[in-house]
């Protein structure tokens, strides 16, 4: 079954983990794809990676900033001229910033974390819900994160940023339903990715590794998440198999949220 096929999808920050590995999973089963990404050298390799096992697939790429509005009325302009509708939108580009306590947070950190994080995944919304309440049908996913559901510590700029991409969730989740579009937010948990062995960096410096290994002794599986796995969630979710699935926030995280 090819739950996308004639599909069309856009994905951002799909040059890399979360993102890539969605767009691979949706690949497979047929959408045509637009991915997203500020970093255009990710962009080829994540459209060479999908080319590798999907050769028949679409994938157009844009480059684009999504804290600029003008750049994501751009990405969203494009693929409806070139491909005439949206069917799904995942809402995924984000960073993780600078870790340190309240206090030492920087300022200029906070407002390039929520600019990106949180007004970058308002403007994706604000733009693709406009089309997709015209269509009567569309699906959404955002991503938020364990840090968006839970107090983690030492992430001001993050935690406050997935908190409101939780919150943008239900409350379009509530306002769009009546239009046959649905959204929802996950909430990922340390999943392997460039972004994560960058936090870890942060952490444990040269011995990343075995900072890695610290942190998910806590978790209840007592590995991380691999990005393959948030891919099948995703693609579910996007898919019209979840269409009754609306304003929810779903944790992939191996149970950790359950623990904290
Ligand atoms: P990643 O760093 O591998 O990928 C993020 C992608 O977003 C990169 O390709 C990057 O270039 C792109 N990006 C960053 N800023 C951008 C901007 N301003 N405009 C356009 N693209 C931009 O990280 P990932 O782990 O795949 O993270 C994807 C999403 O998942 C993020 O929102 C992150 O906060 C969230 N998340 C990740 C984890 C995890 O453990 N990996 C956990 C919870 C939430």
């Amino acid at each position: 079954m090819k739950r996308f096929q004639d599909k069309v999808v856009i994905i951002t920050g799909g040059g890399s983990g979360l993102g890539a590995a969605s767009a691979l999973q949706m690949a497979k089963e047929g959408a045509t794809l637009v991915l997203v990404d500020i970093n255009e050298e990710g962009l080829e390799e994540s459209k060479q990676a999908i080319m590798d096992v999907a050769p028949e697939a679409t994938v157009e790429l844009v480059e684009a900033n999504v804290a600029k509005e003008a750049d994501v009325k751009n990405y969203i302009e494009h693929t409806v001229d070139k491909f005439g509708k949206i069917d799904a939108f995942f809402n995924n580009a984000g960073i993780e910033g600078k870790q340190n306590l309240t206090e030492d947070y920087g300022v200029d950190e906070f407002e390039k974390v929520i600019n990106i994080n949180l007004n970058g995944v308002f403007y994706g919304m604000k733009h693709v819900l406009a089309i997709m309440k015209k269509q009567g049908y569309g699906s959404i996913v955002n991503t938020a994160s364990v840090g968006g559901i839970r107090g983690v510590g030492n992430q001001s700029g993050y935690s406050a940023s997935k908190h409101g991409v939780v919150g943008l969730t239900r409350n379009s989740g509530v306002e769009y339903g009546e239009f046959g579009v649905s959204i929802k937010a996950i909430a990922p948990g340390a999943i392997m990715t460039p972004m994560v062995e960058g936090s870890l960096k942060q952490v444990g410096g040269e011995n990343w590794e075995e900072a890695g290994k610290e942190f998910v002794s806590a978790n209840p599986m007592k590995r991380f998440g691999k990005p393959e796995e948030v891919g099948y969630l995703v693609a579910f979710l996007l898919s019209d198999q979840a269409n009754f699935i609306n304003g929810a926030v779903i944790p992939i995280d191996g149970g950790q949220s359950y623990k904290y």
